[in-house]
């Protein structure tokens, strides 16, 4: 019996033409257990109500199919061109499947429950159903092309201030010998995954359906492979281009170069290139996120009295005020001097540490004059450590 002659889905789910989605679901899981062919073994009668079952289920569950249904009284979307072909391991009519390897454990007892048949077993028809090698070889629509990924190296200051670099990249390409169709042409040869047939095995889960060759469409027959791009219609090419960095990128960044990557099929937008840069450490400024770090030596005296003195920053040299009285370790900041940020119009800032240099003393005028401060300050820094162990 050809698969898509006026059949009443209806009557075989046995549910009337207004039944909801749920209670079709639930005729049809009944249904399929008790004509399953793995509980009517050499049962040919139950073994066609099943594949029945099948059929009307896979349009009735369909809201799309289902109204096509309705409107024309069948729905003809599986037939393989070439009309319903014969099964190769049953014999039987229609498209047919193949139960050999099926696991039939979680088809099991508790199913109504809505655990294994209803999630699994009704996926893989579905799946079956859906067509999904028919898909495949209805002429593609526009599809994206792939996004590229490219490391970047840079040296501290182009990072800082932004550059503008010349790239070579390896771009997916529309193929020049086929352009873009992936095939030459004129002969034809043998489809290589049914070998001719028409036909290609499906596994789904632990069953196999046979199906229409996605490869060839159920001809049997394909066109001869551009040699060039291997079928895939497209090759990579170099291409330069400049690329602008904003200033501020560090290790880690991702710059988005639009339309950059691989271009599109059949009319798609290209993808994306993505540029991961790599930023030289300075042996001065350390860099974390967009703030900057240094270190400032400052004697002992400037420590104590306080002083102007100069500190190195991104944009030169610039004048930071030591108070009176700070110490080794301290840090100051210096307020947006540091990096740019990629993410807002706020620099980052400049933290300056100072380290108290103490001056190695030979002379012995200097050491009088340090035992003489000693005499005029005579407090005691370690006053609070006394505390800490007599606890
Ligand atoms: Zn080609
Ligand atoms: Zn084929």
């Amino acid at each position: 019996m050809p698969i898509g002659t006026q059949k009443d889905y209806y009557a075989i789910l046995n549910v009337d033409r207004s039944a909801k989605p749920e209670l079709i679901r639930k005729s049809y899981r009944r249904l399929a257990r008790k004509f399953h062919p793995d509980f009517n073994p050499n049962n040919k009668a139950a073994e066609e109500k099943f594949k029945q079952l099948q059929e009307a289920y896979d349009v009735l569950s369909d809201e799309k199919k289902r109204q096509v249904y309705d409107q024309f009284g069948f729905y003809s979307d599986n037939i393989p061109p070439g009309g319903p072909g014969v099964h190769p391991s049953t014999g039987g009519p229609g498209p047919g499947f193949d139960f050999s390897g099926f696991d039939f454990s979680d088809f099991g007892g508790t199913a109504e429950k809505g655990g294994g048949f209803g999630s699994t077993f009704r996926d893989l028809f579905s799946q079956f159903f859906s067509g999904g090698g028919r898909e495949e070889v209805e002429p593609q629509g526009p599809s994206r092309g792939e996004d590229l990924e490219h490391r970047l190296h840079l040296g501290f200051w182009d990072a800082i201030r932004g550059t503008s670099v010349r790239l070579t990249i390896a771009r997916p390409q529309v193929c020049g010998t086929c352009r873009g169709t992936g095939s030459t042409g004129g002969v034809s040869v043998a489809c290589a995954r049914c070998g001719g047939t028409g036909k290609a095995r499906r596994q789904a889960g632990a069953m196999q359906f046979m199906v229409t060759c996605p490869d060839c469409g159920g001809s049997g027959k394909q066109q001869r492979r551009c040699s060039t791009c291997g079928g895939s219609g497209q090759t990579r090419r170099p291409e330069s281009f400049e690329v602008k960095i904003p200033p501020g990128v560090d290790t880690g960044s991702r710059i988005r170069v639009a339309g950059k990557g691989g271009v599109g099929k059949t009319g798609g937008a290209a993808g994306d290139l993505y540029i991961l840069t790599d930023v030289e450490p300075h042996p001065y400024f350390e860099r974390k996120g967009d703030n900057i770090y240094v270190k400032l030596p400052v004697t002992v005296t400037e420590a104590a009295l306080g002083a102007k003195v100069e500190v190195p920053t991104l944009d030169g040299m610039t004048t930071i005020k030591i108070p009176p009285g700070t110490q080794s370790g301290q840090k100051l900041r210096l307020r947006e001097k540091g990096a740019p940020s990629l993410r807002s119009s706020m620099r980052g800032d400049q933290f300056v540490e100072v380290q108290v240099m103490v001056p190695r003393v030979a002379d012995e005028r200097t050491k009088e004059i340090l035992r003489e401060l000693a005499r005029l300050n005579p407090e005691d820094p370690r006053q609070q450590l006394k505390a800490v162990s007599s606890k």
